[in-house]
């Protein structure tokens, strides 16, 4: 089987999206890792990361994530661009997931990385401390959830954890790369009164279902890191995030057979070389470095920064 596998990211427009992911095209969301992604060179181009799950199970995905989903893809990941308030939302953890929407489904639990933010720009994590169930409940129904939010700031390079059940939105003003477990399901407790059109119906009892009061996402401010290093951003067992830079050398990375690494290039240009296998990435690329490769080396072409996602 190949060690590394270029993903052909596919790309969604909502209302809510920009122009920086395809200038001139208006795009909201970029899905860089994704089971319909189709593989961009080699033996397997043309062929689905779905297929090549199927195919080669855990030596491409790794135990844990073999363990818990099967043949599916453990992850989605996605980069938005936001110019207009995302809805606010919430998703079921995995045994709501089943009880709400069947036994072969999965909640989810997300992150966020902020690529960009403008000056001002504010997002929504959680509900204000001392918010009772059951006023967050009648404000889910009666359409006033906005006066029990907790917005905060963000800027580029902070990093947001959201579990399941946190009540969340992005707003206008950020680049976002977004890496959540592979589920469908997403609870819209408000949209910004746009029209209910285009399918963007509200799902409140759900919502109320599953909403926690006490959710608060955590949030992890931009650290400075070294030229030529990593930095892990969120663990959590249904994925790992680690920033990625080098500058002056090659950082060497290991995958110890144990899962996947999802590199996407954010800044700079690098390539990834894995035995006789090698990948050049531009900003926003992204290369599956299968579980069973073991060691390979990110090269910087200048300087490069990356994230690496994974299942640990
Ligand atoms: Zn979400």
């Amino acid at each position: 089987m190949p060690k590394l596998l270029q993903l052909i990211p596919e790309y969604r427009d909502y209302v809510w999206g920009g122009q920086r992911l395809r200038p001139g095209t208006l795009t909201a969301e970029a899905w860089i890792v994704y089971e319909g992604d189709r593989i961009a060179t080699g033996a397997w181009q043309g062929k689905t990361l779905a297929e090549a799950a199927q195919e080669w199970g855990a030596a491409l995905l790794g135990q844990t994530a073999w363990r818990r989903t099967g043949e599916r893809f453990p992850l989605l990941i996605k980069i938005l661009d936001c110019q207009q308030w995302l809805s606010v939302q919430v998703h079921p953890n995995d045994e709501q997931a089943r009880q709400l929407a069947g036994p072969d489904q999965f909640g989810k639990t997300e992150a966020w990385h902020i690529l960009d933010a403008a000056a001002d720009a504010q997002l929504i994590a959680g509900v204000q401390a001392g918010t009772s169930p059951a006023a967050l409940a009648q404000a889910i129904r009666n359409g006033t959830i906005l006066d029990l939010v907790q917005y905060h700031r963000a800027q580029t390079g902070d990093t947001l954890f959201m579990p399941a059940g946190t009540l969340h939105a992005l707003g206008p003003g950020f680049l976002v790369y977004e890496v959540q477990q592979t589920s469908n399901l997403t609870y819209r407790i408000f949209d910004w009164n746009r029209p209910a059109s285009a399918g963007r119906t509200l799902h409140i009892e759900q919502s109320v279902a599953v909403t926690n009061a006490q959710g608060a996402g955590q949030i992890q401010p931009a650290g400075e890191l070294p030229a030529d290093a990593q930095r892990q951003l969120v663990q959590c067992p249904y994925f790992t995030l680690n920033l990625l830079a080098a500058q002056s050398q090659p950082l060497t990375l290991e995958t110890h057979g144990q899962s996947f690494h999802a590199i996407t290039v954010i800044e700079g240009q690098g390539t990834i070389v894995c035995g006789d296998e090698r990948v050049t990435l531009n900003q926003f690329e992204t290369v599956l470095v299968a579980a069973q490769s073991g060691g390979y080396q990110l090269h910087p072409i200048g300087s490069v920064r990356a994230l690496r996602a994974s299942v640990e």
